[in-house]
Formats: structure tokens, C-alpha cells, sequence
């Protein structure tokens, strides 16, 4: 895709990078409406906004430069990093999300040309800036946010060199750990979520904010069970995710 494809549209809210970029974040942007979305993140009042826009008909606006600091992820954290505006660029994409279903109370699904489009744009993005992380703003906020949701097609992105893809052995659901269960399994899982870039501490008990990034594991990886019960399954995808 060359740059001419995409539409221009200004946000003024932005500021300066302190660091280079190793993230690209994916958003739902959870509005009624993708013109609703534009005007919202383009409103100096609002103080959000993200690099890209990408509609349903997959039509992309820049809002930002890339070399700017949109503001886009709120508080949140990876490997450590709170900034996480400094070091990302943000794509939001046109859908409901949770906040308006379908006719038929599902989550609205993604459309394809919109897919195919934040495809094209990733890659773009990732040629000219080197390998940059490929992540969701659940997994950099799993306490806030639950986008860009159990209904994004992270199988699909992976299979496109965007993310990673654990080797999934197992379809065991049987639980293991719950709210509030203290045990040193817990402490190794914890360690495990830190070491792939999740905000966990290590207190071997299963606390709300560990069992809020296992809510953010299912959403990514295991989207038909989403219920933050570490069960074996879960499991197996966090230890494959750990090899990978
Ligand atoms: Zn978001």
C-alpha cells in the first residue's frame, strides 16, 4: 500500500515521543459510528486519539504523524514500559464492540476489506519501522479494556506475520486456578505473564489483576471460552506463548 491511499483527517491531540517505537496497538473503537469515532478522536476536548483510523469499508485516515505521540493507550503497561503512547503506534478500528451488538446480541463482527486494510497498514508500518510487537490494548490495559475484543481475528493476523500463535495441544477446560486461590502454581504462572510483557506481579495468588490478564489470554487466544479461570487449556497456551 503506498502512503497516497491513505486520507488525511488532523487530531491536534498529540505530543512529543521520548522513545522509539516497538508497539502497534490494536483498538476497537466501540462507537456507534465510524463518523462518531473521527469527530471523537479529532476533538481537541476528548484528549484521545490514535495514528490511524481504519472504517468498515477499510478506508484508513491518518490522524497523527508516526512520528508523534498519539494518545491512544491511557494507563498501561508492557515489559515494564508505561508510556506506552511514547513507544506504539495505534490503529483503531470502526466496530461496536461490546458496547453495541448486533441485532442478534452478538459482538459486531469486523468487516473483510476492513481487515485486509489493517493487514496492508501493519505490514507497512512494520517495514519501515523494524519488527514491532503486534498487541491489543487488552494486553496492555487488561484491567480497563477489553479491546479490540474476543471477536478480533488474532488466528488470522498471526497467519499473516502480525502476532504470535501459540501451538495449542489441548482443549482440557478443567479449572486450575480461581479468584483468590493462593498457590505456588500460581506464582510460576504469574512469572510466566511477566516474561511475555503482561503487568503481573508475582504474589502466588490468583488476585484480580492476574485474573484479569488471563481474561486478556482468552480474548487473544482462546476466543470461544472467555471467563478468566485459568484452566489447563489456558495453561498450555501461556507455556506455548513462553516458547515461542
Ligand atoms: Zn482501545
Amino acid at each position: 500500500m503506498s502512503n497516497s491511499g491513505i486520507l488525511r483527517s488532523h487530531s491536534p491531540n498529540f505530543d512529543n515521543r521520548t522513545l522509539p517505537i516497538s508497539l502497534l496497538v490494536m483498538h476497537y473503537t466501540g462507537m456507534k459510528t465510524g463518523k462518531e469515532a473521527l469527530e471523537r478522536l479529532c476533538d481537541e476536548k476528548s484528549k484521545v486519539s490514535s495514528h490511524y483510523l481504519v472504517f468498515e469499508n477499510g478506508e484508513i485516515h491518518q490522524l497523527v504523524p508516526e512520528n508523534k505521540r498519539a494518545w491512544h493507550a491511557g494507563i498501561s503497561s508492557w515489559k515494564g514500559e508505561k508510556d506506552i503512547n511514547s513507544c506504539s503506534i495505534g490503529i483503531e478500528i470502526v466496530n461496536g464492540g461490546h458496547n453495541y451488538l448486533d441485532a442478534d446480541g452478538k459482538i459486531p463482527e469486523y468487516k473483510n476489506d476492513q481487515l485486509k486494510a489493517v493487514i496492508a497498514l501493519s505490514k507497512r508500518i512494520i517495514n519501515q519501522h523494524g519488527k514491532l510487537e503486534f498487541l491489543g490494548h487488552s494486553d496492555i490495559a487488561p484491567s480497563r479494556k477489553k479491546d479490540p475484543g474476543e471477536h478480533f481475528p488474532w488466528e488470522y493476523m498471526a497467519s499473516e506475520g502480525l502476532g504470535k500463535w501459540p501451538l495449542i495441544k489441548s482443549d482440557d477446560r478443567r479449572a486450575l486456578f480461581e479468584l483468590n486461590d493462593r498457590d505456588r502454581g500460581v506464582s510460576i504462572v504469574q512469572t510466566g505473564l511477566a516474561k511475555l510483557g503482561y503487568s503481573a506481579c508475582v504474589t502466588g495468588v490468583m488476585d484480580q489483576s492476574t485474573v484479569d490478564i488471563i481474561f486478556a489470554i482468552q480474548r487473544r487466544y482462546r476466543q470461544d471460552q472467555v471467563d478468566g479461570i485459568l484452566d489447563i487449556m489456558t495453561m498450555e497456551i501461556i507455556k506455548s506463548l513462553l516458547e515461542i
